[in-house]
């Protein structure tokens, strides 16, 4: 969107929405306008391009006036990096993106994956904030959420505390007790410490589980693309995520998933779904979002 006075005022009504980004990004825009009066500036939201999503899959189970009261929904992040990576798959395989079904496997130290058809998300893990779906690096994704009243009697701990435990200390973090780095999960799992194992064993379980409801909901996939730090990085994770799903038509081809960072396609050539290393480049997702917009307010 083109940032006017009605656009700022809608992001500081929705600071306790997301109450990490938008002071802060609020405050980078009004530095800016201070400093560059006449520079027309874009506001290009990670949520955007979830925005597709029908109404079931964003709605929860639970009494609809809380969506229609606050706002209670799933959102989805990392928005800017699937839509890029999704683009980006379309163009390697030379197909417009229209006919096609693609699961997308943002997978960093936030992690994130959407079922995308022809172009549009229609599903993604991530929820009313980024805590929901997969295991991530300290993040726990999605628990059964009567785990927080019985922690937080035994434990004497407060809502803030208790959710600064599912964002800060979970995850593969948590599991492990060793670090949210799949760099140092690899070493210690070689090593034979059994809860670095365990870690890397749920976190691709979980990713997995999600690959495998998306193609339900997108009656089959053409294309699987993997993206960010451990999906760009980590060639045995992708390896463990991909295995056991050739009755699913995916099936990886070990020596092409010898790479890291690369555009390439990482599959057999038997495999049905065609699975892409893809590198996220959100920033320049965003540079083009602006131009788009810049251009249309002309
Ligand atoms: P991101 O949030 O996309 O920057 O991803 C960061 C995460 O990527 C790190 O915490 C690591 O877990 C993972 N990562 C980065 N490089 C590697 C690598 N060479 N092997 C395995 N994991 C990696």
């Amino acid at each position: 969107m083109l940032i006017n006075d009605e656009v700022i005022k809608i992001l500081e009504d929705c600071i306790d929405l997301a109450p990490t980004h938008n002071p802060p990004n609020i405050l980078g825009i009004k530095a800016c306008q201070a400093l560059m009066p006449n520079t027309p500036m874009v506001a290009v939201f990670d949520t955007a391009f979830h925005h597709t999503m029908p109404k079931s899959s964003y709605i929860y189970a639970i009494p609809y006036e809380y969506y229609e009261k606050y706002g209670i929904r799933r959102y989805g992040f990392h928005g800017t990096s699937h839509k890029y990576v999704s683009e980006r798959a379309a163009k390697m395989l030379n197909i417009d993106i229209k006919d096609l079904k693609i699961i997308t496997c943002h997978l960093g130290n936030g992690a994130s994956v959407s079922a995308i058809d022809g172009g549009r998300c229609v599903d993604t893990s991530m929820g009313f904030t980024p805590l929901e779906g997969v295991v991530m690096g300290t993040r726990s994704g999605g628990i059964d959420p009567a785990i927080l009243e019985y922690i937080m009697t035994h434990e004497n701990l407060t809502i803030e505390e208790m959710l600064n435990i599912l964002n800060k200390k979970s995850g593969v973090f948590g599991i492990s007790g060793v670090s949210s780095d799949f760099r140092d999960l690899e070493e210690a799992a070689q090593a034979g410490n059994e809860r670095a194992q365990l870690a890397l064993d749920i976190f691709a379980k979980k990713i997995k589980g999600f690959i495998g409801s998306y193609l339900a909901e997108l009656d089959g996939a053409d294309v699987i693309v993997f993206t960010a730090g451990i999906g760009e990085n980590a060639i045995g994770m992708r390896a463990k995520i991909c295995s056991n799903m050739e009755n699913l038509g995916i099936k990886l081809d070990p020596e092409r998933n010898n790479v890291r960072g690369e555009e390439t396609i990482i599959s057999a050539a038997d495999s049905k779904v065609k699975i892409l290393l893809v590198p996220t480049n959100e920033e320049l997702m965003i540079a083009r979002d602006t131009v788009a917009v810049i251009e249309a307010a002309k």
